[in-house]
Formats: structure tokens, sequence, C-alpha cells
């Protein structure tokens, strides 16, 4: 069996703490509040975990803490913009979505942390398109950033 994690059909369980060949795992859908990563269950240990997307080694970074930004990303976002858009029409996974679609690339602490106002202001006019809602106030964009931090 390959080591490589980026080999396919081998999958990393966090709780084992090992790579494991695909029939070791029970694919158990996507986590769209993660910005679609997959979930899988664990056959070995029965350890349900989120796996992230291809384009991250889980032996890279933290896996936890990534989980942990993208879910207080999606909430502080929903909830500050909520007000504007409409409850209704937001969801956690709209953080990851739109700025996606603003910079070309996923969202992570250390990006939040050096956006410029300019991009601010970006990520909110990408916001008001997303939304078809004008009036998003630079403001709200802030403050939905800043509170994500504030929780990290
Ligand atoms: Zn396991």
């Amino acid at each position: 069996m390959s080591n490589d994690p980026y080999a396919k059909n081998v999958h990393f369980c966090p709780s084992c703490d090992k790579d494991g060949p695909e029939t070791d795992f029970e694919f158990i859908g996507l986590v769209p509040e993660l910005g679609n990563i997959a979930r899988y269950r664990c056959k070995i240990c029965e350890a349900v975990f989120e796996e992230l997307p291809p384009s991250f080694s889980p032996h890279q970074l933290n896996y936890q803490r990534r989980l942990d930004f993208l879910s207080a990303f999606g909430e502080e976002f929903s909830e500050t913009l909520s007000s504007t858009v409409g409850e209704d029409n937001i969801t956690p996974q709209d953080a990851y979505e739109i700025t996606l679609r603003t910079f070309g690339r996923e969202p992570n602490a250390e990006m939040l942390k050096s956006l410029s106002e300019a991009q601010l202001d970006l990520l909110r006019a990408e916001c008001q398109r997303y939304f078809e809602c004008d009036g998003i106030v630079l403001e709200k964009i802030r403050i939905a950033v800043a509170r994500t931090l504030a929780r990290l």
C-alpha cells in the first residue's frame, strides 16, 4: 500500500492517524456547511471524519483547525449578513462559495487577516451579486471577518 497521501483510493483517518485503503472507509456524504468536503466513517476504528479537498494534505496542516475555521467563518458570515439579505437566503456554506468566487481560492484564516480595504470591497460586491441584493455595506463584511478571526 502506498503511503502517498495524494495517491488515489487512499484516505487518511485522523483517529487512526494513518492512511488506509478505500475499502477501510465508508463514504457517508458531502458536508455543505464545510464547503462540500466529504465525510467518511473508518471501518477500523469507527471514527467519523471529514476529508480535506485533495489540494490539501492532512499531514501538512492542523486538520481540526481548518474545520474550525470553516465553520466559524460560515456561521459569522451568515449571522452578520442575514439581516440584510434575509435569513432564508443565506447558509453557512455561502461564505466559502463567495470567497472562492471573489479570489479564486478557498478561504483560510491567513487570507482573511491579510485582506485590504479594496479586497474587502471586492468581497462585498461579490456578495451583492451572489445574493442579488444591493445595500450590503462594507462594515458588515468587516464585522463578519473580525468575528471569525476573534473565534480562532
Ligand atoms: Zn480509523
